[in-house]
């Protein structure tokens, strides 16, 4: 008795409430734009063919160990130097989730008087991972809700600012929440920045292949830091690109100056995992390494990504002409402009509850619609909605 009395409820997530208030509302006509999670068409959850057949080729197989290799391959590429000298301290991580978490507390245990810089805004969670590791944010300047693009200028000038030697989070394609990407050029103008500064860049990489429908496409941040001799850290997350949301497969990688280094990181992130969980479950990892192995099967993959990337510009484009259709007077431009799985609509707090009140329409409060909820039999309904709330 009285031991847990003090133990108030925690702040509602802001993804997860939207799921609660869509699941308890009885309309037909309610959609679901809360939760990044690929669907179909017809609204569905997907199991990706090459999923199917890669679970059908495992049965009985021995475990292999060779997914965080394949995945190193994938961000870097696979003639990359770091990959060919075993430059890259590879291991692998509970999702993207669990390889931010593992990365942050390496860095309180190796850099325990840093910071890290996440931009403005972030997925949410970030906040909760770095502060749950004792490691104080700060935030750079990315978004500019007036354009709805990027802020460059400011992003720069943060960059520059910072004390030397910062650690910075970059998300390298189909930015959460914003859906906006620094162009080819720009990578390049912050990395130079990163090599002056001195700064450290963890990419999480949560969607790869969402942004262009292109694997190689989506790492050209990563090759670019990569060209210029940066030391950086990556997560890679399966969740999305192979639609393995619940098997929780992902990998954190850090790069280092030779395979020695790569050997003492490895064994210290390991550590650092075996307290945490022991081992991570093996059944998706044999899936995304027979996917990744299998020449037929990753090519399979790759249109599969492609399909879904696809899918989603599609309704992008069609959202945004019916809203045009409608005679709306303000600019969509953006939804068509931003990339990836979410188009930050600048819909205010006020809209997304009109919305969710009066349509049965849920999304977070700040407006970030996630377009893989968008289907050809929701989309007028939806561009009605927001007309409806935006005249
Ligand atoms: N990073 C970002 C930017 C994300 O959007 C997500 C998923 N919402 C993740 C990491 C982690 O996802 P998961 O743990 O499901 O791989």
């Amino acid at each position: 008795v009285g031991w847990w009395d003090h133990v108030a409820p925690a702040a509602k997530d802001p993804i997860n409430g939207v799921t609660e208030a869509f699941l308890a509302d009885p309309s037909p006509f309610k959609i679901n734009l809360g939760v990044g999670a690929y669907r179909d068409d017809k609204g569905r959850p997907v199991v990706l063919q090459c999923v199917r057949e890669a679970e059908a080729k495992i049965a009985g197989s021995e475990f292999l160990t060779k997914m965080v290799e394949e995945s190193v391959k994938l961000v870097y590429g696979k003639d990359s130097d770091v990959v060919k000298e075993g430059r890259s301290a590879g291991v692998q991580a509970l999702s993207g989730t669990g390889a931010c978490r593992l990365f942050a507390e390496f860095q309180r245990r190796f850099h325990p008087e840093s910071h890290i810089y996440f931009p403005d805004p972030t997925w949410s969670n970030h906040h909760n991972i770095w502060r749950d590791a004792q490691i104080p944010e700060r935030t750079y300047h990315y978004y500019d809700p007036d354009s709805k693009s990027l802020d460059f200028a400011a992003l720069m000038d943060d960059i520059k600012n910072a004390p030397d030697s910062s650690f910075f989070l970059f998300h390298p394609s189909a930015h959460n929440p914003t859906g906006v990407d620094p162009t080819e050029e720009q990578w390049r103008e912050i990395s130079y920045q990163f090599k002056v500064k001195g700064h450290f860049p963890f990419f999480d990489m949560a969607y790869q292949g969402f942004a262009s429908g292109d694997l190689d496409k989506d790492a050209q941040a990563i090759r670019i830091f990569l060209e210029d001799e940066h030391l950086i850290g990556c997560a890679q997350s399966y969740a999305k690109s192979m639609g393995l949301y619940g098997h929780r497969v992902g990998c954190l990688s850090i790069l280092c100056v030779d395979s020695k280094q790569a050997a003492a990181i490895r064994s210290q992130i390991q550590q650092i995992a075996r307290a945490m969980y022991g081992s991570p479950p093996v059944h998706g990892i044999l899936l995304v390494e027979t996917i990744l192995s299998d020449p037929n099967l990753k090519s399979l993959w790759i249109d599969e990504v492609k399909i879904m990337a696809d899918r989603i510009q599609r309704k992008r484009t069609t959202l945004r002409q019916n809203l045009e259709k409608l005679g709306s007077s303000l600019n969509w431009e953006h939804i068509t402009n931003q990339l990836g799985m979410f188009c930050f609509s600048g819909l205010t707090p006020y809209q997304v509850d009109r919305l969710a009140k009066e349509f049965h329409i849920y999304m977070t409060q700040d407006g970030r619609i996630s377009m893989a909820g968008v289907t050809t039999g929701n989309v007028n309904y939806l561009a009605n909605a927001i007309h409806e709330v935006t005249r």
